[in-house]
Parts: C-alpha cells; structure tokens; sequence
C-alpha cells in the first residue's frame, strides 16, 4: 500500500528550527523587531527593491498597497478572471469594482489586449497576478498602464524566483504582494511581504500599516489616519529568514520538479505545462497539467483518478466571475472553459522521483483512457 502524496509541504530544517527557537527565547523587549528588520532586509536584496514591509499576509499586503495607491469607492480595478479570491477581495473591502478579462491560452495570466480594452474612466489600478509561477506579459501590461496612466501592480504570491527578462517578478509594478502561507515556495506558516521602489508610497504603506501612525510621529498613541494591522511577528520572520538564506535551493528544488513532470510527461499529445519563454525563468510554485479540449479528459475524470490513486492533486482555479459574490459579472471564454480540463499537480521540495512517476501515471492514463 502506497501512502498518500501530499498537494504542497514546505522545506524546514534545523536552520528554521534554530532560529524560531532563538526568537521565541530571545526575541523580546529592545529585540523584537530583529528578525522581522533581517528578514525585510535578506527580502529586499533577494528582489532588488529598495523597500519592503513583512505583513501577515498577501492579502494583507495587497489591501494596504491598494489602500496607499488611493483605491476606494467607485474604482475600478481589472484583473484576470482565472485567480484565487485572495487577489481581488482587498479591493471589493475597499470597495472599489472587479472587472474580470480573460486570460491567454499559453499563460493563463491576464491577456493585455483584453485588459486595454477594459480600461475606462474609473480604473484605478490592473492586478497582474503571476499565476503558478507563470508571468504576466510585463512589458505589454506596463506599457497600458504608462499610456492610460493607470498603475499596474503585482500579486507575486505564487512567483517567487519568476524572472521576466532580468527583472524578479514583484519587482516591476508600482508594489508587488508575496505569500508565505505554508503552501507557497517559501513559508512563515502565515506570512506576506509588501515591496515598492516607490519611496512615497512606501511611506503611505508604512504608515497604514501601523494603525496609521506616521514614522515622525512623537505623540504617543497618536494615529495620524485610520490605518490596519497586518504585521508578521519576529518569530514568524525568524523561519523566513532561514527561509531566505535557502531561498535558491528552495526554487531550484521546485524547477527541479517542474522539468521532471516535462520529461516524463513529454510526447502525450496535447497535454501542456507551465510555460517559459524566452529570457523569462518560471519559479514553479505549481505544476499544471492542461488537456486540449480534443481529448475529451474532464475535471471529474481527473479528480476520481488522483484520488483513487491517493494524490493530492487539485483543481485548476474556478473563474471568479462564476463565484456566488460576484455573479452577473462578466467574465472571460477560456477562463470559464479551461478549468474544466486543468489540473494542479503535486509538488514539495522533498517529494522523490517514485512520487512523482506516481502522479506522472496518473495523467498518462488519463490520456491512454481518452473518450476524444
Ligand atoms: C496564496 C495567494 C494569495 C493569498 O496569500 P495569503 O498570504 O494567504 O493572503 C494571494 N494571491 C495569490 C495569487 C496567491 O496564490
């Protein structure tokens, strides 16, 4: 009987052990920012931004980005219809409006043609979300965003050690928003990070992200605006920081598996992977399998067949616009029409090569068993 393959697990050693344990032991009183100020540090030179701000969440460093860039009610924000709701809630508790594109066929990130044409009077900001590792078509989205003047920021949870020609992914637009929630390439267990080469909306952030109390302030509890409370704790930055210094291994480990789901994948016709074009490198946060609509393999059938072989795999995103507290949204063809035929694979730094030729058979007899 073979045991159970789990979806994602992270990577700890006694290196994070280590220093959560000397945070919890030491990390108190004149020494409770050490770990987080280290952590934003080994961060902000992993990335090359000059600023950076440990959250408690992606979704909370979205929600202050959002809030510093000025969104509110009656804005607009587009984004892909094919995302996790945690890319878009920020915005609707900011209340500003979704608008929903659809996505490319190669990719499965935004389309920017679609994204121009979506762009009116009240957009106040495109969400560029890296979906699995893959990226956003950078170029083409910052351009519309210099020519309507529209900033373009980035949801960089699932791209850690995505490149877009030399550029890491969260780097380019006006913030980028990262994840360490425990089934991401790097974890804190619960954990974000907020990053900006923008020195003023750094400041803005900052500031909303202390209960609204500016940096300069002398006045004690004194809150200049009204602000939120998303900080990660020292010794939840203790484990990043560890995290960090493995950081390289940690991606290479996840590429690493991608390519082996290529090789023993390769020759099924019209089964893809994520993509990488050229001059860009894909952090592979998580391997995707897509069947071409000729096939005929289903979502359904793919559920029954993992779990009956006991893996963990999982469904593609469902497009937001068919979720219940956005229905009557227009949203994109192929978002809708591609779930149906898509499927996340398994994938964790220490999953052996048996595991994967598990999951591999899987999808191969998925294929073999074809009804198109
Ligand atoms: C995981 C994820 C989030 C949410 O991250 P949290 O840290 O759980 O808030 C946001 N966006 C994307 C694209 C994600 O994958």
């Amino acid at each position: 009987m073979s045991s159970r393959i789990a979806y994602t697990r992270p990577s700890i050693t006694e290196l994070e052990v280590g220093y959560a344990t000397d945070a919890a032991r030491n990390g108190w009183g004149e020494h409770c920012y050490d770990y987080i100020h280290r952590f934003e540090s080994l961060f902000r030179s992993h990335l090359g931004v000059p600023h950076a701000i440990a959250t408690s969440s992606a979704t909370g460093a979205l929600h202050l980005g959002l809030a510093g860039l000025g969104v509110g009610p009656g804005d607009e924000v587009i984004l892909a219809d094919t995302n996790w709701i945690a890319s878009v809630a920020p915005a609707v508790h900011l209340g500003a409006r979704p608008v929903f594109v659809d996505i490319l066929p190669d990719t499965w990130c935004l389309d920017p043609a679609a994204v121009e044409r979506a762009i009116g009077p009240r957009t106040r900001a495109i969400i560029a979300v890296h979906l699995y590792g893959n990226l956003c078509d950078m170029d083409a989205l910052l351009d519309i965003g210099r020519r309507h003047g529209v900033p373009v920021v980035e949801d960089a949870a699932e791209a850690l050690g995505s490149v877009w020609h030399g550029r890491r992914a969260g780097s380019m637009g006006a913030f980028g928003a990262f994840s360490f929630h425990g089934t991401k390439t790097m974890t804190t267990g619960e954990g974000g990070m907020f990053v900006t080469g923008d020195a003023a909306l750094y400041e803005r952030v900052l500031t909303l992200s202390n209960h609204g109390r500016a940096r300069g302030q002398t006045r004690q509890f004194w809150p200049d605006l009204l602000g939120f409370k998303y900080k990660l704790s020292n010794v939840q930055a203790a484990i990043g920081c560890a995290q960090m210094e493995r950081i390289e291994d940690l991606v290479a480990r996840k590429r690493a598996i991608l390519a082996r789901y290529r090789e023993l994948l390769s020759g099924l016709e019209g089964v893809t992977l994520n993509p990488e074009p050229p001059g860009t490198v894909n952090g592979a946060w998580m391997p995707t399998v897509v069947f071409a609509p000729a096939l005929g393999v289903g979502r359904e059938d793919m559920q029954a067949a993992f779990a009956a072989a006991d893996i963990d795999a999982r469904v593609f995103f469902h497009p937001l616009s068919s979720l219940p507290m956005f229905s009557g949204s227009p949203g994109g063809a192929l978002a809708a029409e591609i779930c149906g035929r898509a499927f996340n694979l398994p994938s964790f730094h220490d999953m052996t090569d048996e595991e994967q030729r598990r999951v591999a058979d899987v999808v191969r007899r998925l294929h073999r068993e074809r009804r198109g």
